[in-house]
């Protein structure tokens, strides 16, 4: 744990396993209530110095943290693929849009612009300032255990604020070498502070509960975001919530089935379908479901399961044994109901792959409304594709969770594109695009898919406080 500039060990430990390999990765420490308590009393003893240095100064710290990441862009993706499972391939381009936070809050510290606004009195000016939010707790998942975390620090960072951050259970490692680098790169001591532990719940309640707290930031499921909000608005503390989602793709008949594909195949088994924005439901309609499917199939079959750090391997492991059930009782339930498996559909056990977490990406078709895969977050590698005949109805379909994260859209026609764009109800829309992400671009859910928005400008204004001074002249 690293608190207020100090790496501590502590006598309880925690293990941490190669998703692939079962094997003992390091022990950590393994921290309670009282850290968490110790850590937001040295973010709150450093917030006043920090958040009365320039914008500058912090932004300097932040460009420094930005090359150290670079500089060590390898050495941390292999640690990624070792403590979560994904291939190195997709461990670097992790490192790399973790370290464009960096850089792009770096840049925006030192745009944190107020105004001024007229006043209907003569004599009275207004102006309008923004100020650190103050002690920020963060809570972070194990799926993209690098870039969420500078999505959360570099913007907080960057406002003035001092944080706390708690890590995944397992994948606090990588936590531990962003830390490494923040220090390295000259934060002062209490500014940013780590606290990793096994056990979430007395942590969280810590963030909660302590009345130093200012602002709670959390990625990750949306049963625990509506905990946490609901226990941190007995002290209406702000919040930001990165929650889960149950992405529609839409591919219209005039849409390119082939491109449609491919985009198809890339976006839900980045990460092993480990992904909050991987589509869950894939609507085709049936005039070019025939090339849609073949193209999908073909290149699903071709991708290679396995260790992350074999040159070639596409997937992953999943993140343990409880994920790889869930997503077998997903594709049971929708096989038992009618669901046509085109590939894949089991777990995957032979050789080495039996000592991991491997599920064959899986392709279904035929996939209906009854099924729970159409309505539960699958966070896995399989392709439910459900066929469709009146484009009319499909947005409303689309909309039909309660979910509100990311969608896409495949069309080549530009009205029907913007009409999606306006009815769908999600924060984060694709057309005729995969990637729709970017530290420069908000990123968010609506509905029960969370509250505010991370990166671009509004990333960094969830970190403060907008304050007004009218002056009577
Ligand atoms: P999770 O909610 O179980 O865990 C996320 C974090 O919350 C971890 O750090 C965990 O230790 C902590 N946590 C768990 N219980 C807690 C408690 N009682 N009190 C305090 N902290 C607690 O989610 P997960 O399975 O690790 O992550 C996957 C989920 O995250 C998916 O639903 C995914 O969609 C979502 N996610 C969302 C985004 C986004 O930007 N919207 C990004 C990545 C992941």
């Amino acid at each position: 744990m690293f608190i207020d500039g100090q790496w501590l060990r502590c006598d309880k430990t925690f293990n941490v396993t190669n998703p692939a390999t079962g094997e003992l990765i390091d022990q950590v420490a393994d921290g309670d209530a009282s850290h968490a308590t110790r850590a937001i009393e040295a973010a709150q003893s450093a917030f006043d110095s920090w958040s009365r240095t320039t914008a500058h100064q912090r932004s300097a710290i932040l460009y420094r943290a930005w090359q150290l990441m670079l500089e060590q862009k390898e050495e941390l993706a292999a640690l990624m693929t070792c403590e979560q499972g994904k291939p190195l391939k997709a461990a670097n381009n992790e490192v790399q849009y973790a370290a464009d936070f960096l850089l792009w809050f770096a840049e925006e510290a030192k745009r944190t612009y107020g105004e001024t606004i007229p006043s209907a009195r003569s004599d009275q000016r207004f102006i309008v300032q923004h100020q650190a939010v103050g002690v920020v707790a963060a809570i972070t998942p194990w799926n993209y255990p690098i870039s969420m975390l500078t999505r959360k620090l570099a913007p907080a960072l960057a406002a003035g604020c001092t944080v706390v951050l708690k890590p995944a259970e397992a994948t606090p490692l990588c936590a531990i070498a962003v830390f490494k680098i923040l220090q390295e790169a000259g934060l002062p001591k209490g500014v940013a502070n780590l606290v990793t532990t096994s056990e979430p719940a007395p942590i969280g309640k810590v963030f909660c509960e302590n009345p130093l707290v200012r602002k709670l930031t959390f990625t990750g499921s949306t049963a625990v975001g509506k905990m946490l909000s609901r226990d941190a608005a007995m002290q209406l503390k702000r919040v930001s919530m990165e929650l889960g989602g149950h992405a529609p793709f839409i591919a219209f008949e005039d849409a390119d089935p082939v491109h449609a594909a491919k985009g198809a195949s890339l976006v839900k088994f980045l990460n092993t379908g480990q992904a909050c924005i991987c589509p869950n439901r894939i609507f085709v309609h049936k005039n070019i479901l025939p090339v849609f499917l073949e193209t999908l199939t073909a290149r699903i079959e071709k991708m290679r399961v396995g260790n992350g750090a074999t040159d070639g391997v596409a997937i992953g492991p999943l993140v343990d044994e409880a994920a790889l059930q869930k997503v077998d009782k997903q594709v049971n339930d929708a096989r038992d109901k009618g669901a046509t498996v085109l590939c894949g559909g089991q777990r995957l056990v032979q050789g080495e792959l039996d000592r991991g977490y491997f599920y064959a990406p899986t392709v279904l078709s035929n996939v209906d409304s009854s099924m729970l895969i159409y309505k539960q977050e699958t966070f896995g590698p399989v392709a439910p594709v459900i066929t469709f005949d009146d484009s009319d109805d499909i947005i409303a379909m689309a909309n039909d969770t309660h979910y509100g994260l990311a969608a896409y859209v495949y069309t080549k026609d530009i009205s029907r594109a913007f009409r999606a764009v306006e009815q769908l109800q999600f924060g984060i829309i694709g057309v005729n695009d995969i990637n729709p992400t970017s530290a420069a671009a908000p990123f968010g859910g609506m509905k029960e898919s969370g509250l505010g928005r991370e990166g671009a400008r509004e990333g960094l204004m969830e970190y403060m406080e907008t304050k007004l001074a009218g002056f009577s002249v």
